[in-house]
């Protein structure tokens, strides 16, 4: 394990030297402010042309670095923290767009960083990817049912991290406009060929009308509505069945064996994701 985080720090500090060769260019260290014992980092609210604020939160500092610089030669503005606690000082102080969230963090860790943050109505709507290491499928089953948006595990590429971020962003964007609008029931939900009508309890394929059971409508509704953001089975059956039924998670698979047969051809917009549980596919 500790051979694993050696090597990884190196290949993240080679890869941000390399960018910084590549972009001929000295970090742009006005953008990035780094809050390492204290509430007072800078963020440049006054930017324009920014794609929006994240919050990055790792106590590695060649991976902080990496991700800082990334983000930022990309338009977003960065803030930067190593321990919980300090992110939740930030959080509290200048709410992000969104949160970077590793798990293995000194002090307060990354797992209850985001059960704080999600169970507090002021920021549970701030979206948290998490970081975790190779194959922890049980921190990754475990944050998303805190509430955690989406996962990274390390290690990752630069190019891999800036799609999830603008993904998970873009599906932000999305339920906030449809919430505000208030109209979330009527309106048609559609990923690629799929169109669903929560309101007449519709579904089409390529236009024609497939047929469903109650369960199976409900369950290709939750995950359409989140196109790219994993389920675990847990959450499926909570918002199925509600808390109390008894239902094995074997169950959920049946289930979606079944929706998946009858999607026929488009099958493959339900993803199953290894160890962890299942989505739609992002169109
Ligand atoms: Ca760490």
């Amino acid at each position: 394990m500790a051979g694993e985080t050696t090597w990884l720090t190196r290949r993240m500090a080679t890869a941000t030297r390399s960018a910084e060769r590549a972009s001929g260019a000295k970090r742009p260290q006005s953008a990035i402010a780094r809050s390492e014992s204290s509430r007072d980092a800078v963020i440049d609210h006054g930017s324009s042309h920014s794609r929006g604020s994240v919050l990055v939160v790792e106590d590695e500092l060649d991976i902080q670095e990496l991700l800082s610089h990334t983000l930022t030669r990309e338009g977003y503005r960065v803030t930067c923290c190593g321990r919980g606690e300090h992110a939740l000082e930030q959080v509290d102080s200048n709410p992000p767009d969104l949160v970077l969230l590793d798990l293995m963090l000194p002090g307060i860790d990354g797992m209850d960083v985001c059960r704080r943050l999600k169970s507090n109505p002021e920021t549970s709507t701030i979206p948290v990817i998490m970081l975790t290491a190779r194959g922890e499928e049980a921190d990754i089953v475990a944050g998303l049912e805190i509430g955690a948006d989406d996962y990274m595990s390390k290690p990752f590429a630069t190019r891999t991290m800036l799609a999830r971020v603008k993904a998970v962003l873009r599906r932000h964007q999305r339920q906030k406009s449809a919430h505000d609008s208030d109209e979330d029931d009527a309106r048609p939900i559609q990923v690629g060929p799929l169109v669903i009508r929560p309101d007449r309890h519709e579904t089409r394929l390529d236009g024609e009308p497939i047929e469903l059971t109650a369960t199976e409508f409900r369950l290709i509704t939750l995950l359409a509505r989140k196109p790219g953001r994993v389920f675990t089975r847990q959450q499926i059956i909570v918002s199925i069945h509600g808390d109390h039924v008894a239902v094995t998670d074997r169950s959920v698979d049946v289930q979606i064996l079944h929706l998946r047969r009858k999607l026929g051809q488009r099958s493959d917009l339900i993803e199953a994701v290894r160890g962890v549980g299942y989505r739609c596919r992002e169109d």
